[in-house]
């Protein structure tokens, strides 16, 4: 194992994104797009994908690195969770020399964005239940893709979304994945915006595919490659969501510190009490063990384990999220009164740090893989 020593070049890198992230101030109202052109343009969102169509050459562990320490710093990129790790996985690694060539320079040099829909109303945690449906058009060759998919994020400023389907012979059973590259602006594709409790740049949406017709080549991969090849997109999903999660807790955990460092209001700061001071370790000590696990489970997944880093993927994910939700709440907490206020910016990652509790794999989803998967134990459902 390499991950537990950081080398000098991902020390280097942890702090130039840091000191970025901390100097270009962003709020939902600014510019987000700017900003992500701007960290694309330093290496930073495109980190993961290969040297030979513009990316960085890195791995997974390369791309939490950046995602965490922009969450750290305040400044989180939740898109970074699916343009360049779902998609630019995907695409790298089983998308066309064509599809390659025509997204992957675009995704790490920031000037397009992609994103992913899986979820849908009827199917929820039970992907092997969704029903968007593709079937080929005998006179053309063109795919039809018919269905619909909630919550899906920033389909407003991707250029195009990766949507998992199944095909029309293969409807019932176990899910035979399929993934198509639907541009927004498709004929058929529509969309709603879900009127969400979440302070972020980020919108979710409902779709609606009516009959969308793609070309041939909008299929990524194999229509028969069934559950592998989605994986290889969602392990690297839930890594990079552990990293988000491990981001935003250090966040509110800084601004917790720094608070009862100075707050006094008898005769030391607050922070001298062990009642605010323990809970703020254990929340550091939990997000440190979070991070050794996320960066275990990148490993193995840049080594090409798959295996192992779907086990380790949900273990981070898992424990990122819970130590984010902590992290949260004691920080809050700290602040008394000012933890509530829009000032500080606290109150509002109450309901942010739940997401990585929800998606895109619930704690419950996880405790039942590693209850049956892990531990052998019976299934209920
Ligand atoms: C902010 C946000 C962004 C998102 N972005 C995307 C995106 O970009 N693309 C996308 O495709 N999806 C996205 N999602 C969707 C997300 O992945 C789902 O919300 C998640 O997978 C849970 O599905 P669900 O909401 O349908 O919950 P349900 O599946 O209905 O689950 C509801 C509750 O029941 C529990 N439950 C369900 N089954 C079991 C069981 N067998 N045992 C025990 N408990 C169970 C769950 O743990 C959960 O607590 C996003 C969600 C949010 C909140």
């Amino acid at each position: 194992m390499t991950t537990l020593v950081e080398s000098e070049e991902h020390k280097a890198l942890r702090e130039a994104v840091a000191s970025f992230a901390r100097n270009h101030p962003r709020t939902p109202a600014t510019d987000s797009r700017r900003f992500w052109q701007d960290a694309a343009k330093l290496g930073y969102i495109g980190v993961n994908l290969p040297e030979a169509y513009g990316g960085g050459g890195g791995g997974i562990t390369e791309l939490c690195l950046v995602s965490e320490e922009m969450g750290a710093a305040g400044n989180p990129l939740l898109m970074m969770i699916v343009s360049p790790a779902i998609c630019g996985t995907v695409i790298s690694r089983f998308g066309t020399e064509a599809q390659k060539r025509e997204w992957l320079p675009a995704l790490a040099d920031g000037s397009r964005l992609m994103a992913f829909g899986i979820t849908e109303p009827d199917a929820g945690s039970n992907s092997h239940r969704i029903t968007t449906t593709a079937r080929r058009d005998p006179g053309t060759g063109d795919w039809l893709l018919t269905g619909r998919k909630v919550f899906v994020s920033g389909v407003d400023i991707a250029d195009a979304t990766l949507v998992v389907g199944r095909t029309e012979d293969a409807r019932t059973g176990r899910l035979k994945p399929c993934l198509f590259i639907v541009p927004r602006d498709t004929p058929g594709f529509g969309r709603r915006m879900i009127d969400m409790e979440l302070y972020a740049t980020e919108k979710q949406f409902e779709l609606v595919l009516d009959d969308v017709r793609l070309p041939a080549d909008a299929l990524v991969g194999d229509e028969d490659a069934g559950l592998l090849q989605l994986f290889a997109g969602l392990n690297p999903e839930r890594i990079m969501t552990a990293a988000f999660a491990i981001g935003m807790g250090r966040f509110a955990l800084s601004r917790a510190v720094e608070y009862a460092r100075e707050r006094t209001v008898w005769k030391a700061p607050i922070g001298a009490h062990q009642a605010i001071a323990h809970p703020l370790a254990q929340a550091h000590i939990e997000l440190e063990l979070a991070r050794l696990m996320m960066q275990k489970a990148a490993h193995l997944y840049d080594a090409g384990d798959d295996v192992g880093a779907g086990e380790a993927a949900n273990m981070a994910k898992y424990a990122a999220a819970e130590a984010c939700v902590k992290a949260v709440d004691q920080a809050v907490h700290t602040l008394g009164g000012n933890g509530l206020t829009r000032e500080f910016g606290l109150a509002s990652l109450v309901t942010a740090a739940r997401v990585s509790r929800i998606a895109p794999v619930s704690r419950e989803m996880i405790l039942n893989y590693v209850s049956h998967q892990t531990l052998g134990l019976p299934k209920s459902y």
